[in-house]
């Protein structure tokens, strides 16, 4: 079935995203501050809406992809989307942003009289583009189910999560799992390293025991023992390591707000964003082994001159 879809963000992912529905034969009103962003989409059948709240007034369905919670926010405020869409609008916020701001956004939606999911998303610019992203959503189960077949259009897989912000929830728990053991396996190499043992016998080991993880047997950090890690292209991405910063800074933040003792998850946001404003600007996330050896090797120089 056709749908008229509002899209709010056609950046890097929107872009695609975007494309991939009018693909799928539905109509796209697009919105962009960026004209290059909106004439990107424009060429691959998205319509140029005046405004954003131009499109959302005529839309069925209003899929926002923005860089933060206070984008989203700011566009569903007053006189904003949620004004200007027909009453019973359903609203899905594909933007990572943080848990607190996409409950205000379901809240806002809902005193506007609109239905509402919060569905963000895994697997970059090539999942966009190829249609193979991951959905996690928020929200009631009937939102979800209206969504499903437009976000199946955009991804392979969409899971209802739970309630309002549940979507978010979930992303930053995985990306707090990603970030930390990508540290821990990249200063396992560094510590082999120094004990002479080659990288790939720790990898041959750590893959078939205990240690094994995604960090380690796809986004290997080190070149040489799986050969398609962005480590073997001299880390370019795959997954910005200032994605992963803004990730980590999002669990972190939700972190303290629930009062969780986690160490290793704020320490890892740390890391990360040291990295990502330094060295790892445009580089994968999985680059921070060469911050740790960098480091590391400073550390011995120093104690070397200390008398
Ligand atoms: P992007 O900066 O390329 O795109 C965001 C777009 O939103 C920009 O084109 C910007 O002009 C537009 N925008 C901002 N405010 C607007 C407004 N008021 N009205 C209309 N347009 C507006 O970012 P991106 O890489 O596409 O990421 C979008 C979201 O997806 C982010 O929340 C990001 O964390 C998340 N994400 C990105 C990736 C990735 O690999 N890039 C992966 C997973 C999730």
């Amino acid at each position: 079935m056709t749908t008229t879809l509002a899209f709010i963000g056609l950046g890097h992912m929107g872009g695609p995203m975007a494309a991939n529905l009018v693909r799928a034969g539905h109509r796209v009103l697009g919105h962009d501050l960026v004209e290059s962003c909106l004439a990107a989409a424009v060429e691959s059948g998205v319509e140029r809406a005046g405004s954003a709240a131009e499109a959302a007034a005529m839309a069925d369905v209003v899929i926002t992809m923005l860089p933060a919670g206070r984008h989203v926010l700011s566009l569903y405020g007053p006189e904003g989307l949620l004004a200007a869409a027909r009453p019973g609008t359903l609203f899905v916020d594909c933007s990572t942003i943080d848990v607190a701001d996409s409950r205000a956004a379901h809240t806002a939606a809902e005193a506007a009289g609109h239905r509402s999911l919060d569905a963000p998303v895994s697997g970059g610019v090539v999942g966009a583009e190829a249609g193979t992203l991951t959905f996690m959503a928020g929200g009631e189960e009937a939102a979800f189910a209206e969504a499903e077949p437009l976000l199946t259009v955009m991804g392979k897989k969409a899971v209802h999560c739970g309630a309002a912000g549940a979507g978010q929830a979930a992303k930053i728990c995985n990306n707090m799992i990603l970030g930390v053991s990508m540290i821990a396996v990249s200063e396992a190499f560094v510590l082999a390293e120094s004990l002479g043992l080659s990288d790939q016998a720790l990898f041959d080991v750590a893959s078939a025991a205990s240690g094994q993880c995604w960090a380690l047997t796809v986004n290997c950090p080190v070149p040489g023992p799986v050969p398609g890690s962005p480590a073997n292209r001299d880390y370019r991405p795959g997954f910005a390591a200032p994605l992963m910063a803004k990730d980590l800074g999002l669990a972190a933040n939700a972190v303290r707000a629930g009062g969780v003792d986690a160490e290793l998850g704020l320490r890892a946001a740390e890391l990360y964003a040291r990295f990502a404003e330094g060295s790892g600007a445009d580089q994968d996330f999985s680059g921070i082994v060469r911050a740790i050896r960098a480091a590391s090797t400073t550390a011995d120089a120093e104690k070397g001159a200390t008398p």
